[in-house]
């Protein structure tokens, strides 16, 4: 057996090979792959494996296909370190943490303007996905008790969205078991824009989902706009519906770049807001917020009570236990930055987008979707016409082949035949990098534009919003 697969049971199990460095006398040379290794082994030999391992992942600083935060300072990163093995929902353990979680909820309602912050109710999550279920429910939970209370069915609850929506929708719906009804989005609505709304809502729709940083493309959806035709449908048909702002990336942008845009609770439709604290919110992966205008948007049956230091702590979330570390980092951010702070960090992104924006126009060939004027995002899709013998799936191989990762994607639903590409400026990608990014491409684009005949290649579709 030794022989043939160096001493595991099948070629699949092959070892983890250790560098010989770092083996010692008496220690396995190698771990086997996915069964549990029989016996112990040195921290720093288990600790060389795995940090080689993970050093295969691709470099974060030239990930532009990703919204999630790679980078915080050395003070975040020690209070990371202090506070990793804080669990978010022991209140009682941590009674600081759980206050400082209720402060940083209660600056986003007033970052987002809800007209009693201390009447709102919101929570921290493991990201904008929970918050979505969250808001997702609290929707279905009041359509169901007014439905109830009216004698009417709760069978058959809907949900309007665009065609453009993060795939967190889908599964709410999917998994509450709630009818999506997606209104596509076309060449002249290019976001879900309140037109046509009438024909998707009835007495069944829960709400409507606005995007406030569509991930296809990064464009805002005119909440207020949205919330004229639901004003209007309220009128003509007495159907009351509620708005969730689906703010991941851009609750974060709006209100330090957009301060005039009115897309948050100064909106009466707007029933609730989220946003990824580890996108714009600048802090590590796994932390998600959610603010609800008031108390009388969250069913205070969606509610648990636990006990808390003899008092009673609500709570309100999918899992139960979660890392605490990341409320501090954000609260970290909060204070490190302040108001001034995020505008001055989020206007550098949004310049970085621009200078690439007007960058990649005058390359030639491209036609932007997005200038970054919206959230730090630029995507744009290949002049019609341009060429038969290469596609942005080309060119996206092309500057991985150099480090970059730029996703190419196809459009959704009606639009599908579109492919578009996309670079997402986060804190980090500087200037300089931005150029040296600028320059590759114009060698790549050469160099494609140089082919006398089609690139060979599969095409890739598969990329996760
Ligand atoms: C990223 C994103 C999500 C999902 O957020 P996570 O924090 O990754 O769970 C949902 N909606 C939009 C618009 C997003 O951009």
């Amino acid at each position: 057996m030794r022989a043939d697969h160096q001493g595991y049971e099948s070629a699949e199990e092959e070892a983890v090979a250790l560098n010989p460095v770092f083996t010692r006398p008496g220690e396995a040379t190698g771990f086997p792959r996915f069964t549990l290794p029989a016996g112990e082994s040195l921290p720093e030999t288990a600790y060389q494996v795995v940090h080689d391992e993970a050093m295969l992942d691709g470099n974060a600083r030239l990930n532009l296909a990703t919204f999630v935060g790679t980078w915080m300072d050395d003070h975040a990163s020690r209070l990371f370190l202090e506070a990793a093995d804080k669990n978010m929902v022991d209140k009682d353990e941590y009674p600081q943490t759980a206050a400082i979680e209720t402060r940083c909820w209660r600056m986003l309602a007033k970052l987002w303007h809800a007209p009693e912050p201390a009447r709102s109710i919101g929570t921290s999550t493991i990201g904008s996905s929970e918050a979505c279920m969250l808001a997702g429910l609290a929707l279905k939970r009041r359509w169901q008790h007014s439905r109830r209370a009216a004698g009417k069915p709760t069978d058959r609850p809907n949900l309007v969205l665009s065609s453009a929506v993060q795939v967190c929708w889908e599964k709410f719906c999917n998994y509450w078991e709630v009818e999506p009804r997606f209104v596509p989005i076309s060449l002249e609505h290019k976001t879900l824009d309140g037109s046509a709304l009438d024909q998707y809502v009835d007495e069944n729709t829960i709400g409507v989902v606005a995007i406030m940083g569509v991930t296809y493309t990064g464009m805002y959806e005119p909440v207020q706009e949205i919330a004229a035709a639901l004003d209007a449908i309220h009128a003509k048909t007495g159907l009351d519906i509620p708005i969730h702002v689906d703010g991941a990336s851009g609750a974060m942008i709006a209100p330090f770049l957009q301060p005039e845009l009115p897309w948050d609770f100064r909106v009466e439709r707007v029933a609730s807001i989220n946003t990824s604290g580890h996108k714009y919110g600048l802090v590590y992966p796994g932390l998600g917020w959610i603010v609800w205008r008031s108390q009388k948007e969250l069913p205070e049956d969606l509610i648990f009570r636990v006990s808390y230091l003899g008092g009673d702590m609500p709570t309100l979330a999918l899992n139960f236990s979660r890392p605490g570390a990341q409320v501090l980092l954000q609260y970290y951010q909060f204070l490190r930055l302040g108001f001034e702070g995020f505008r001055t960090v989020q206007g550098g992104s949004r310049d970085v987008a621009r200078y690439l924006a007007a960058a990649i126009t005058a390359l030639g060939p491209f036609d932007l979707w997005t200038d970054g004027s919206d959230i730090p995002v630029v995507a744009w899709q290949l002049r019609e016409g341009h060429t038969a013998n290469w596609t942005l799936y080309d060119l996206s191989d092309r500057l991985r082949m150099r480090g970059w990762l730029v996703p190419a994607y196809p459009m959704p639903e009606a639009l599908s035949a579109i492919t578009v590409q996309r670079i997402v400026v986060r804190n980090g990608l500087s200037r300089d990098l931005a150029a040296g990014l600028v320059e590759t491409l114009k060698t790549e684009v050469a160099f494609l534009d140089g082919l006398t005949g089609p690139m060979p290649g599969e095409k890739r579709v598969a990329f996760h919003h």
